[in-house]
């Protein structure tokens, strides 16, 4: 486990300033992580991954048992920056039964004839279910406030000056709602580097194997680099909730955001202290019955 400590680096101090610039995309930031060079820090990180990936399977066997508390997981991210992977690589233990992934891409019309946060309340994890967003109802003040065009369905008179501190504001309402009925919400920004970024789409491009991870909205959301930093800024800052609190996990090294997100998930389930149900009396003696039954079958 890494130290919290350490963990708090990746935290945004509610109530100060927060800029994207004070977080290291590397791995430079992370004391832990500081002592080794690139290789010893792929080794070390793989064997932190492994080691959360056996205690995130128990915890989750714990929650799914337990039936009060659901965890919500929120990836954002710039294109390239490992979202997939990361789900892939943390999740590989998690028994499918207890845990779903959504993707959200552009909405249909059906979606956007609705409240925006209507298609992300019904894909929300049950009691004792992990749940992930691959992109979340923060697009809706990312790719939108980047594409205000987007929003042409709404009537003028709500396109108003406040528009978009009113949306954080439903955002931070319905996370607290889900957090009052016993969901847990973990927001993770992987923090990628405009550099890896495009060391990452020349890969897609150049790999057969990989060409078809490209998309050509790729390249032109990329020319929108700092519009899409400043919204993450703005949208960071006016939802990182004691109740529902950001992450901002550097993402230019594989191996680190996923020894990182890994280590996240479990300490949080384990500061649940999550239990198996106590069985009453009169269920011991349920059980104790069918014992018997079976024994003297
Ligand atoms: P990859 O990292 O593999 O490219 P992705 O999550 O980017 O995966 P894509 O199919 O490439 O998946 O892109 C999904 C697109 O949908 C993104 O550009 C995203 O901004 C857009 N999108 C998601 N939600 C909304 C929304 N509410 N309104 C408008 N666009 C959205
Ligand atoms: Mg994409």
């Amino acid at each position: 486990m890494i130290k919290q400590e350490h963990i708090k680096q990746l935290c945004v101090v509610p109530g100060k300033k927060f800029h994207l610039k004070d977080f290291d995309t590397g791995w430079a930031q992370i004391e832990e992580f500081k002592q080794y060079d690139k290789e010893a820090l792929k080794d070390h990180a793989n064997s932190l991954l492994e080691q959360n990936l056996l205690d995130l399977t128990s915890e989750q066997q714990l929650l799914y048992a337990d039936d009060r508390y659901s965890l919500l997981i929120i990836f954002q991210a710039m294109d390239a920056a490992g979202k997939d992977g990361t789900i892939k690589h943390v999740m590989s233990g998690v028994n499918p039964q207890g845990c779903q992934v959504f993707s959200f891409k552009r909405p249909s019309d059906e979606e956007i004839n609705h409240n925006f946060l209507w298609r992300y309340m019904k894909c929300l994890p049950e009691r004792g279910r992990i749940g992930i967003f691959n992109r979340s109802y923060y697009e809706d003040v990312l790719v939108v406030k980047v594409h205000p065009e987007l929003l042409k369905n709404l009537p003028d008179s709500k396109k108003n000056t406040v528009f978009w501190e009113d949306r954080y504001e439903d955002i931070n309402t319905f996370e607290h709602h889900l957090v009052r009925n016993g969901t847990v919400v973990l927001k993770f920004f992987l923090n990628v580097s405009k550099e890896e970024q495009k060391k990452r789409f020349m890969e897609r491009l150049l790999r057969p194997e990989k060409n078809w991870k490209f998309s050509a909205s790729d390249l032109s959301e990329r020319e929108r680099w700092s519009d899409y930093m400043h919204a993450y800024e703005e949208a960071i800052r006016a939802t990182n909730t004691e109740w529902a609190p950001w992450y901002i996990v550097p993402a230019d090294n594989k191996w680190v955001t996923r020894a990182l997100v890994a280590d996240i998930i479990t300490s949080t389930l384990r500061r649940l202290e999550l239990k198996l149900p106590k069985l009453s009396e009169t269920q011991l003696k349920i059980l104790e019955e069918a014992r018997k039954i079976l024994e003297n079958e």
